[in-house]
């Protein structure tokens, strides 16, 4: 961890993700993004044995959008391991929001990070505790009671306003009979769980959970966490999770408001946060910065 306090080293790391931010877009998804500043960039890195280190812009809050699906589904597992057979594990070779996807299999999501299975699972959690986003932000507390978990009230609002694709998923799963809640309420959970912020140190320590191997944490068992780690690695980028695996070799996700959330088993979590995005929705300069990082600590996981 000594070279990451390097300020020579920091700023190199800064100098090369901002160079590949440069070839990225802000998403224009959600209008009330589309004007995030794209020359921030923040990072954080926890480790099990309680060390921290950060820089940039690692304190401001963003919209942790798919960041949120990590969680989501820690939540429903803690609550019903099983639930891999309904949200599936297989990769994801095609866009996180394709409609193609859910119809090739009559309406089963590839997996829980693939919009489809985030919306499954939100569906789930509606059901079983009657507020998904709260059961998200409990799963959360469990594993950072420090951090607010605040939803953004603007950012849901506005997803929701143009997210014809995402009701689309959703009425999609719905005409198959996957869905128990009523499928706006679904919607309505999701865009909230989406806009849920929090800052590169709160998302960093959240996630230490996946990387411990000795129980500690008690937030999900060992098996889940061996899932849930797995999972990540083969779809958590989606279509770009070959290269993250090849490259970074670290289970990680990624949100569309910038942030990319890494594991590193039996060491720790990397939170780097650059708005925008390359053409499969991952943060470009955050790519970036996590290969030069995860490489200095040797953090693969191969
Ligand atoms: N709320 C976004 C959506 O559903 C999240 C996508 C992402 O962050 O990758 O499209």
């Amino acid at each position: 961890m000594q070279l990451l306090r390097d300020p020579s080293f920091q700023r190199g790391v800064t100098e090369q993700a901002l160079r590949a931010a440069t070839t990225g877009r802000v998403t224009r998804g959600i209008p009330a993004l589309s004007n995030i500043d794209r020359s921030k960039f923040g990072v954080a890195i926890a480790t099990l044995d309680g060390d921290l280190v950060t820089w940039g812009d690692s304190h401001e809050p963003f919209s942790v959008q798919s960041l949120s699906k990590l969680f989501s589904l820690c939540a429903l597992l803690r609550l019903v391991p099983s639930s891999w057979t309904s949200v599936g594990w297989s990769p994801t070779l095609i866009e996180y929001n394709s409609l193609e996807g859910v119809e090739a299999r009559s309406g089963i999501p590839l997996n829980p990070f693939v919009n489809a299975g985030a919306l499954l699972v939100t569906d789930r959690l509606e059901a079983l505790t009657g507020d998904a986003v709260c059961a998200t932000r409990e799963l959360l507390r469990l594993s950072n009671p420090a951090a607010a978990w605040r939803v953004d009230a603007m950012v849901a609002k506005s997803e929701a306003a143009v997210s014809h694709r995402n009701k689309s998923i959703g009425y999609q799963l719905a005409s198959y009979q996957l869905l128990y809640a009523d499928v706006d309420r679904v919607l309505t959970s999701y865009f909230r769980q989406c806009a849920l912020t929090a800052n590169c140190i709160e998302l960093a320590s959240a996630a230490l959970f996946l990387a411990d191997r000795e129980s500690a944490y008690r937030v999900l068992p060992k098996r889940l966490r061996h899932q849930v780690n797995s999972v990540m690695l083969m779809s958590g980028t989606y279509s770009g999770a070959p290269d993250v695996s090849f490259q970074i070799g670290l289970p990680t996700k990624s949100g569309v408001g910038g942030g990319l959330l890494s594991v590193a088993p039996g060491q720790g979590a990397i939170c780097v946060w650059s708005p925008p995005l390359d053409r499969r929705g991952n943060s470009s300069g955050g790519l970036a910065a996590l290969s030069i990082i995860a490489s200095a600590l040797d953090w693969s996981i191969f």
